[in-house]
């Protein structure tokens, strides 16, 4: 990395690394390493934010980290051989050698406490990872608990979504106030994105692929409420936002799992500048600003919403009817 790169670029430079090595591993058969809590988590989830932390810890020491991923689990469950096998991925994506206990420390960088907090989900989607499905990089980076920055690498994308066989791979960017962008994961061309304007009626609604991640009769439900008719897709991790930031969806809803289920920061902080700065807006279900600046879990808000800005009282309004059934 280079000592002068701003933090966007720096994000930009460590997620498309980050993504090589999550390819690779993607390439082969990868294995979830159940955490505690039954969610997944496979080797490239762990070199992939030890890539990210290790140029946030280099070029930007001075900043907080939060990120989903932590070592407890993996030294305590990791045998010899995932061991090697995640040293020699990391090794090789930064070109030299590198020891576990520096792999450790890097996957543990948290910084100190600071006016700017990197959160990274260094895979978004490990379920649709694990599946050979869509799974993002994704680093929101913010200025006084505000999202000020965002990268979204996305692995999978195709180029033209229309295309399902288009060259696969789309790296996405925003800075606050100066418009969102894309570009081949894989190549240079950097296109300003912009949501659509299609309205309601022909409004085109993105969730997640699990169900237990939200609540799809509750879409459902909101899509009859609204008379929203441009149909329902289902996309793992925060690719989602990525597509309504580049104007092939309207909507992007997420209702909660369960009524006690809060937002982690990481799956919306970056995915929120590429959205709002392609001219949507994000609030959540009760149309309120979403709030970062609890530190952790997303305590303040219900759910996510994210729309093109035209759509966004209709799909309040849909929501409000559907959850009163
Ligand atoms: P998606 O692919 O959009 O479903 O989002 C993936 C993210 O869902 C993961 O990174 C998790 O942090 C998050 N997640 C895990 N469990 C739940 C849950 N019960 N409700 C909502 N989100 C969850
Ligand atoms: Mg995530």
């Amino acid at each position: 990395m280079n000592a002068s790169e701003s933090p966007l670029e720096l994000a930009i430079a460590s997620a498309r690394v980050a993504a090589r090595l999550c390819r690779k591993v993607q390439a082969g058969i990868p294995a979830s390493m159940d955490k505690d809590d039954r969610s997944p988590v496979t080797l490239a989830d762990y070199g992939s934010q030890a890539i990210i932390l290790r140029a946030v810890q280099e070029s930007f020491p001075d900043h907080g980290v939060m990120s989903e991923e932590g070592t407890a689990h993996l030294r305590s469950n990791a045998d010899q051989a995932q061991v090697e096998r995640l040293v020699a991925l990391v090794s090789d994506a930064i070109g030299g050698k590198a020891e576990f206990e520096q792999v450790c420390n890097w996957i543990d960088h948290s910084g100190p406490s600071s006016a700017w907090a990197w959160c990274i989900d260094p895979i978004d989607g490990t379920k649709g990872f694990l599946r050979g499905d869509q799974y993002a990089i994704a680093i929101g980076i913010l200025r006084e608990g505000v999202p000020f920055a965002g990268v979204l690498a996305c692995p999978n994308l195709p180029l033209d979504l229309d295309d399902p066989e288009s060259p696969r791979g789309v790296i996405f960017a925003a800075l606050r106030g100066e418009g969102a962008k894309r570009c081949p994961l894989d190549g240079e061309g950097w296109e300003s994105v912009r949501v659509s304007d299609r309205s309601a009626a022909d409004a085109r609604v993105l969730g997640s692929v699990e169900s237990a991640h939200g609540d799809p009769a509750l879409v459902v439900r909101m899509m009859e409420d609204a008379g929203i008719e441009g149909g329902f897709v289902r996309f793992d991790s925060q690719v989602k936002y990525g597509i309504l930031a580049q104007g092939d969806a309207e909507i992007y809803v997420r209702p909660r799992s369960r009524p006690d289920w809060r937002e982690n920061p990481w799956d919306h902080a970056g995915g929120v500048v590429v959205a709002e700065e392609a001219g949507g807006r994000v609030t959540d279900l009760d149309g309120k600003a979403l709030d970062f600046s609890s530190g952790g879990k997303m305590v303040h808000n219900r759910g996510v919403l994210a729309t093109n800005g035209i759509v966004h009282e209709a799909a309040v309004a849909g929501l409000q009817a559907a959850e009163a059934i």
